[in-house]
């Protein structure tokens, strides 16, 4: 099974250290179970509606991670389950997850994201933006969350060297907002086509769809 044996050949190549979501979008329940089946309990989702759906069908100790742009209107579906929050790009948001969070008795872990991709982009926070939300969050965090991490998008770009500076920089970044905000710990970077890069820089975590579930059929995406 071609799923089974993507799954593998990248599993077998990562440090222990280093968690993959594999990433579920378009892609049939049928799908998800052979990676379940093998074992793969670490899921990403880009759209809401599609997640819930999932999420009802399919085993309850699948670990769903939310990596696409969220609204704040709904927030409230996932919150009862969903297991990491990547793209948080706003404290408006933040806040928002919390009081979800709270209503739904669980600390929402997060990610906040990151624009570091040379392509035009309205998700995302700047370095400079980010810097200042690390830092109120660190006088005082966001009750009924907990951001544990950074997430990024390198540029849609053939030139490796421009893609391994970005997620150097971002690493770099990391780093440094790790010592205002040290229980950050999680670096999540690196898709099908750049994830060697992004562990060459350091990344745990990375998102990985097309590799392992095959192309997503165009236009069969939907927010
Ligand atoms: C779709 C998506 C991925 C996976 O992309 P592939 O190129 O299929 O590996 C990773 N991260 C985010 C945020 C995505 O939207």
């Amino acid at each position: 099974m071609a799923i089974a044996e993507n799954l593998k050949h990248i599993k077998d190549r990562l440090p222990a250290t280093v968690t993959l979501v594999a990433v579920s979008k378009t892609k049939t329940a049928e799908a998800i179970m052979e990676a379940y089946n093998c074992g793969h309990r670490d899921f990403g989702e880009n759209y809401v509606q599609e997640l819930v759906a999932k999420a009802e069908r399919l085993p309850k100790d699948i670990r769903w991670h939310f990596i696409g742009h969220l609204q704040s209107n709904k927030v409230k579906f996932i919150a009862p389950f969903v297991h990491l929050i990547h793209g948080v790009d706003s404290m408006k948001l933040l806040k928002e997850i919390g009081k979800q969070g709270l209503k739904a008795g669980r600390n929402m872990a997060c990610l906040l994201q990151l624009h570091i991709a040379r392509e035009e982009s309205k998700f995302g926070f700047s370095y400079e933006e980010c810097r200042e939300a690390i830092t109120e969050l660190a006088n005082s965090g966001v009750q009924g969350t907990g951001v544990l991490g950074l997430m990024a998008m390198a540029s849609n770009v053939e030139d490796k060297d421009q893609i391994r500076r970005e997620f150097m920089e971002f690493a770099a970044f990391f780093r440094e907002m790790k010592t205002i905000l040290p229980q950050l710990q999680i670096l999540s970077c690196g898709m099908s086509q750049d994830y060697p890069l992004a562990l060459e820089a350091g990344s745990n975590m990375l998102r990985i769809g097309s590799s392992i579930f095959g192309e997503r059929q165009y236009g069969a995406e939907n927010g």
